[in-house]
């Protein structure tokens, strides 16, 4: 058993402990305090790895023997377990709380009686527990968007939570462009962490028409029939079905304000029909044959889609990368 005894002393505090093999506080006087801090060395300790050069010696027991003040016990203890554990270990007080912090990793708080609200610890900003603005006012979406986070332990809300917001105009020539517009412009306004998404499809023989115009392809009082009806039209020449490969395309921007955005894409490859097919979906659906099963988008579930469409392929492309933004 290591025979080091660490020792702080000045007029109003007296603090010694040791390297033991159980956490233990003792003190002449009563104060709740210090089972709240056994507590804490119980969560500090406990998340180390044991290196095998400590054996079963992993706790600290502590003596107080005058107390006036929790920045100056927790200062001694973390300095205690710095040089037993070999530990960066820092304290902060924030608002009256004592933080235990490794690399500005929260590793322990201490609360004042009274607590702290909420904005303390959060600045103002982003709810604890955070949530993701998805920049749509469409349910169905946020609903894909919503399961996915849930996984993550994020909810989410959408724009029909922020009525007051303006409409982001999409004014740019990409897909990225008006992503990017959206998710940056919102999180900017709202100070939160905003997903955008913007789709469309790509024709190769048209050169990537109709891509970010897709929604309004056939003009300003443009609808899903309307649109489907200017493309059979201008593909009227292009006889061949594999002249006429398309693929829908999916582009997410994640933003945070003082954050470089992340960007993921993915395309859903296929075909253009002759002419409608299918009854579920919407868009350009009824005339989009998927690649991979010859079926046509608006002949899948909603179920099915969500599995393999261009959003879908994007959602996982964001999982990936998301816990390491
Ligand atoms: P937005 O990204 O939701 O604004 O979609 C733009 C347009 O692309 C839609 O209005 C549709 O015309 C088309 N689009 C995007 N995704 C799909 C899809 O999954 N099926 C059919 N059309 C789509």
């Amino acid at each position: 058993m290591s025979q080091d005894i660490f020792e702080y002393k000045d007029d109003k505090d007296w603090y010694v402990g040791k390297l033991t093999d159980y956490t233990y506080i003792s003190s002449f006087e009563d104060d709740e305090v210090f089972s709240q801090i056994q507590h804490q060395l119980y969560q500090i300790l406990g998340g180390f790895e044991n290196d095998g050069k400590l054996g079963e010696e992993k706790g600290l027991q502590i003596h107080v023997i005058s107390y006036s003040s929790i920045l100056k016990l927790m200062s001694f203890v973390v300095d205690m377990i710095n040089q037993i554990f070999q530990k960066d270990l820092t304290v902060k007080k924030h608002q009256g709380a004592v933080l235990v912090l490794e690399n500005d990793v929260i590793k322990s708080v201490h609360l004042p009686k009274e607590g702290i609200p909420l904005s303390a610890l959060t600045g103002g900003g982003e709810d604890l527990g955070d949530t993701i603005l998805i920049a749509t006012r469409n349910e169905g979406k946020t609903n894909e968007f919503r399961d996915f986070f849930a996984k993550l332990g994020y909810g989410v809300q959408n724009l029909n939570d922020f009525p007051d917001l303006p409409e982001v105009e999409e004014t740019g020539t990409t897909f990225e462009e008006n992503a990017r517009l959206k998710a940056e412009t919102i999180a900017q306004l709202t100070g939160k962490i905003v997903l955008a998404d913007d789709s469309g499809l790509k024709v190769d023989v048209l050169g990537g028409l109709p891509g970010v115009w897709s929604a309004r392809f056939s003009g300003p009082d443009a609808t899903d029939e309307k649109n489907n009806q200017k493309l059979l039209h201008e593909l009227s020449v292009v006889f061949d079905q594999k002249d006429r490969s398309a693929q829908f395309h999916c582009t997410l921007v994640l933003a945070k304000p003082g954050k470089e955005s992340l960007v993921v894409e993915a395309d859903w490859p296929g075909f253009i029909a002759f002419d409608s097919h299918g009854e579920y979906g919407f868009g350009y659906d009824p005339l989009f044959i998927v690649e991979s099963s010859g079926k046509r988008a608006a002949e899948l579930t909603t179920e099915e889609k969500n599995t393999q469409s261009h959003r879908a392929l994007a959602l996982k492309k964001l999982m990936e990368v998301f816990p390491t933004w």
